[in-house]
């Protein structure tokens, strides 16, 4: 089989910048979300095959795989849906916006990694391997004011990935995990902040951030290994920020000996 692999949310961001990296390196894609037109435009431009897909849904997630099964299999997986909603303390936030949260970050991942390792492991008989790699966050490693169901998501979606390759043991299918920092994305923190434009530019001012396009080439990398090597947690940050707490703003300078 051809190297063959699955993007969710594969309509924006680093999703689309990871399906346009994947196919730069003569990787078939599929490109998974739910707005269609979205991943039209993304089709003509690389080749996906593209599957529109809700991943909070079990039904339609059994759809995609079984179509990803009929259109060519699958050799890697990138569990790249997700995002945040909000970032009200946790007495002030809202259940509904936590679950909304949990239900993509989480559960649409275990859905889709479900209904994929059939797929994967048919990929990895032919192949001789599978590789799957989930988005997380530096939100799933540090806690943060504000962070709440974002950091509670992305915490559960770390452990979740760790659970995954202790059971996966003794398969040639490697469980990788990728928790960026700060990425400047077209959709992320406007959607976080509700459509605010203004407070999602003052979050990217004045620091230089990772773009899409840097995730996508560490991604991309991390599946460009000979096979038998497993990056099982790749922390990406931009040099402006040394940790959640540390984002520098200005320009970057040598310190004056
Ligand atoms: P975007 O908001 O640009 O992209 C999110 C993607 O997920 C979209 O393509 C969206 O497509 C898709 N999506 C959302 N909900 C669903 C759903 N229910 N079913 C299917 N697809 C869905 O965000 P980013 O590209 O910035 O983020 C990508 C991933 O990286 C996320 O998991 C995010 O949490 C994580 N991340 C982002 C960081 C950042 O600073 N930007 C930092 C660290 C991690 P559609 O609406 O068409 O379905």
């Amino acid at each position: 089989m051809q190297r063959r692999v699955v993007v969710t949310g594969a309509s924006s961001g680093i999703g689309a910048a990871s399906v346009r990296r994947f196919a730069e390196l003569g990787w078939e894609t599929v490109a998974v979300a739910r707005r269609a037109e979205r991943l039209e435009a993304l089709a003509a431009e690389t080749g996906a095959h593209t599957i529109v897909c809700d991943v909070t849904d079990e039904g339609q997630v059994a759809q995609m795989a079984a179509e990803v099964a009929e259109t060519g299999g699958a050799t890697g997986l990138v569990n790249n849906a997700g995002g945040a909603l909000g970032t009200d303390s946790v007495e002030r936030s809202s259940n509904d916006d936590w679950r909304r949260m949990f239900e993509v970050n989480v559960l649409g991942l275990r859905s889709v990694t479900a209904a994929m390792l059939p797929v994967l492991r048919e990929g990895a008989r032919t192949s001789g391997w599978a590789s799957i790699l989930n988005l997380t966050s530096t939100a799933g490693l540090d806690a943060y004011p504000g962070g709440g169901g974002y950091n509670a998501a992305k915490f559960a979606a770390h452990a979740v990935t760790s659970v995954l390759r202790l059971e996966l043991g003794g398969e040639p299918i490697r469980v990788m995990e990728l928790a960026p920092g700060l990425v400047h994305t077209e959709e992320f923190t406007l959607k976080r902040l509700r459509g605010d434009a203004e407070a999602t530019n003052r979050v990217y001012a004045d620091v230089i951030p990772l773009a899409a396009e840097d995730v996508a080439r560490v991604l991309v990398g991390a599946f460009e290994q000979p096979p038998h090597v497993n990056q099982d947690l790749i922390v990406l940050r931009p040099v402006a920020q040394s940790s959640v707490f540390h984002t520098h703003r200005g320009e970057l300078a040598p310190k004056a000996q």
